[in-house]
């Protein structure tokens, strides 16, 4: 068996203690110790880490009475130094006992029961047992902090499981005996094994930052102390970004943002609009082209128009493809020259040619594929050299058709 320091000392860091058993864990080196000051994971709270010796403890496991040190390289028998990791002790204690107060918080203002708590590398979230809103959230972090900023005296105790089942605290489940009672004086009491100051102000502010549906209630992410700087500092810093990018002062960013967007959407739509007349004068310029002084086209004797272009999407190259052969009885073998080549074939209803088999020799010559459909088919290769040549042949092909 193990004896925890932690339990009646959570500020005691340092320790000497004896190597009790060797094991191993998972392939690593482990050990137990008679005594220790490393926090086991348990009941939400992440393991301590630091050094045994000159080993690292990578993993603080709970094993039945045991306390198994997981470490990174062997430590001989006999007795070892241990020394916690200050920095994430303290985090976990402000983040843990954070996590009381606010709970209890949420029980006062909206009868919230919390049902599960999970102490994250970034934030830690509770599972609230109802859906609260926004304003219940602000009031449950309101009365947390006041809590907080009260210095309140944070008392550990232990009763029987009969003597905490009297007072209203069920016990953690297979805890009959030693039920470890940890009370922020006048707030709050609860069975907890976990690490916790001295008093509600090293907690130092408790702030919610997001809140989600989860199943049937809210789940509540939260930092405290010097998690809620570090959230403070990095949202600060996205706003500067936005303040600098969007030319606006910080009253005024919301405004501003919805703008762009709405000016954005704005300009989309008549982007579209003036593509989509530029298509209908490109198709009608090709066609007129196509035609020159002979009689217009008919289903007998279709337009066949053949071009090629610098820097057109597919996307284009498509929406022109389908304009002629709409307009006309018309064949249209049209290329782009962009990252690649791109082609898109079609012909009007009622036409006779196998478009898809048209484009797959042109796309093959360009070491490319491609495929499609009855009247349209579309592909690409990497040959941008060799898009007039493999436009020409297919345009023969075409007119041995015709
Ligand atoms: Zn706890």
């Amino acid at each position: 068996m193990t004896r925890r320091i932690y339990l009646d000392n959570p500020y005691l860091l340092e320790f000497d203690a004896a190597v009790v058993s060797r094991r191993e864990h998972e392939g690593r080196p482990t050990v137990v110790l008679d005594r220790t000051a490393f926090y086991a994971e348990s009941g939400g709270q992440p393991w301590d880490t630091g050094t045994l010796g000159e080993a690292r403890v990578l993993a603080v496991i709970e094993d039945g009475e045991d306390v198994l040190h997981v470490l990174d390289r062997p430590v001989p028998t006999g007795r070892v130094h241990g020394r916690v990791d200050a920095e994430r002790r303290r985090d976990h204690m402000q983040q843990h006992h954070g996590q009381h107060l606010l709970s209890k918080a949420f029980v006062e203002v909206a009868q919230a029961e919390t049902i599960a708590f999970h102490l994250g590398s970034e934030v830690t979230t509770i599972d609230l047992d109802r859906f609260v809103g926004e304003e219940q959230a602000r009031a449950a972090e309101r009365r947390a902090n006041e809590v907080t900023w009260e210095s309140r005296p944070v008392r550990v105790s232990t009763l029987s499981a009969a003597e905490a089942r009297a007072q209203g605290l069920e016990p953690p489940e297979g805890v009959e005996a030693d039920v470890r009672v940890v009370e922020a004086e006048g707030f709050d009491r609860q069975p907890c094994g976990g690490t916790h100051p001295r008093t509600t102000a090293e907690v130092g502010v408790v702030v919610v930052v997001a809140l989600e549906r989860y199943k049937g209630g809210t789940r509540v992410s939260f930092v405290c102390g010097h998690r809620a700087l570090a959230a403070v500092a990095k949202r600060r810093g996205v706003i500067d970004r936005l303040v600098s990018a969007l030319s606006a002062p910080l009253d005024d960013l919301v405004a501003t943002a919805q703008k762009a967007k709405d000016d954005l959407v704005e300009s989309e739509r008549r982007a579209k609009g003036l593509l989509e007349r530029a298509l209908e004068g490109e198709a009608r310029r090709l066609l007129a082209e196509a035609r020159g002084d002979g009689p217009a086209p008919t289903a007998a004797a279709p337009a066949l128009v053949v071009a090629a272009f610098d820097g057109w999407s597919p996307n284009d190259l498509r929406g022109l493809a389908t304009r002629l052969v709409a307009l006309a009885p018309c064949v249209a073998l049209l290329a782009s020259r962009a990252d690649k080549a791109h082609l898109v074939f079609a012909q009007s209803d009622g036409l006779p040619h196998d478009v898809p088999s048209l484009l797959r020799a042109a796309v093959e010559r360009l070491g490319g594929k491609g495929g499609g459909r009855g009247n349209l088919a579309q592909g690409g290769g990497e040959r941008l050299d060799l898009v007039d040549e493999a436009l020409a042949r297919a345009a023969d092909a075409v007119r041995a058709r015709a």
